[in-house]
């Protein structure tokens, strides 16, 4: 894909919300943005971004079509603020099936492979619907297991032999504890590859965080790390070298920008700023998502051109401000996935008296020992400089914390 393509998809970008959006009509109104003057990506800075608060109080002002045209319904996850309303016509769900297909296929996946999907496909979110949509359009199969439920995760292994799995990671520590416990041999299973989503799995060099080389020293998988929002529809996926994941050119235009707004070089951290390409129901324009991930330009292994993000180091509304220096939960969620013993706990994060953050992590009770509490401290202080404190509470009362049933994913980190 050549940028004079993605420049005439730009065109009609501008061409299409000047018309339809009475968002963008409005800040192009107020802004005096003049859509002619526009005719490289480079011309995108005469625009003005688009913030996840403008997004959600205007929500339903992004909408580009009658009601009577929207084919499905979604909402963001809103793990920092009330979810928002994203509408999707047919023709943009047929984009999510050929951004997914393109997905699994920059994955290493082809017709023959067999997915089995550990999330949900229903409650609203985009993801599942888009991984089933992209198997079916590449030709693969899918067994569609849904999220939890380590006893029919393994049933359906060992009965229809998928190849590839897509999960969020830190559910595989608890499918291999599983099947540990039930003398399953899972590294003679026929799953070769986990798609990894919503969490990373990588360290900043892409090397495996503590949670990737937890799985990887038990089970002989290839981790795939994406990274999508519900905004973009569409995902960053890494091919078989690992080193970030790829740009799709033909559905996204990719800034990554420092705090003043300003495109940041090769290989360096900045806020992810995209703008969606053939959306019909709700497009984006120089969206900021708030997060924070390197970018690098240069030709990948695998021989593909198009720009790579490394994992998310940060969301920047999650940064916490914490004993006097600055942390995002990921780094948090490192360290307690390089501890084998926890497979269950949460981050609570909440406002002193004197406007700082404290963090909290709460544990199960089995693990409160002298030797595990001075264990962990001496971790957190050798990988963060910083310790958190710890709550050690019933297993029991941990998962109900953790999984809810309102909610789409686990709730490893919570605001109060
Ligand atoms: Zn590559």
């Amino acid at each position: 894909m050549n940028r004079e393509t993605q420049e005439q998809k730009l065109k009609h970008l501008l061409a299409y919300v000047s018309a339809h959006s009475p968002y963008y009509r409005k800040v192009f109104r107020e802004h005096g943005v003049d859509i002619d003057s526009i005719v490289s990506i480079a011309d995108l800075v005469k625009l003005p971004f688009t913030s996840k608060d403008d997004l959600a109080a205007a929500n339903d002002d992004f909408l580009c079509v009658p009601k009577s045209r929207i084919a499905d319904y979604v909402t963001t996850s809103g793990t920092l603020s009330d979810p928002v309303a994203f509408y999707l016509t047919d023709s943009d769900i047929e984009r999510l099936a050929i951004n997914e297909s393109d997905s699994f296929r920059c994955a290493g996946g082809s017709e023959h492979d067999i997915y089995q999907l550990m999330t949900t496909i229903d409650r609203r979110f985009m993801a599942g619907l888009a991984y089933w949509m992209g198997a079916r359009r590449m030709g693969a199969g899918m067994i569609r297991v849904g999220p939890g439920a380590p006893f029919l995760q393994w049933e359906s292994i060992q009965r229809f032999s998928p190849t590839v799995i897509i999960a969020i990671p830190s559910f595989i520590p608890r499918l291999i504890d599983y099947a540990q416990a039930n003398g399953i041999d899972y590294n003679a299973s026929s799953v070769k590859s986990v798609i990894c989503i919503g969490e990373p799995v990588r360290n900043a060099d892409f090397t495996y965080n503590g949670l990737g080389k937890r799985i990887t020293s038990q089970w002989n998988v290839k981790l795939y790390s994406t990274y999508a929002s519900t905004e973009m529809g569409a995902a960053f996926t890494e091919c078989e070298e690992g080193k970030g994941g790829h740009l799709n050119e033909d559905l996204l235009i990719l800034e990554v920008v420092d705090e003043a707004g300003q495109t940041v070089k090769d290989g360096e951290l900045g806020e992810v700023v995209i703008s969606t390409l053939g959306v019909e129901g709700m497009p984006m324009l120089r969206y900021k998502t708030g997060d924070l991930c390197h970018v690098y330009y240069a030709t990948c292994g695998c021989g593909r051109k198009s720009p790579r993000l490394g994992p998310v180091v940060g969301r920047k509304q999650q940064m916490i401000k914490f004993k006097g220096t600055t942390i995002f939960p990921p780094a948090l969620f490192d360290v307690l996935d390089m501890v084998k013993e926890i497979d269950l706990y949460q981050v609570v994060v909440s406002k002193n008296e004197y406007g700082n953050d404290d963090v909290a992590i709460l544990i199960p009770m089995a693990l409160d020992t002298q030797i595990f509490r001075e264990m962990l401290h001496s971790l957190f202080k050798s990988r963060l400089r910083v310790t958190p404190s710890f709550q050690f509470i019933t297993a029991e009362e941990l998962s109900l914390r953790i999984y809810k049933q309102e909610k789409r994913k686990p709730e490893k980190l919570i605001y109060i």
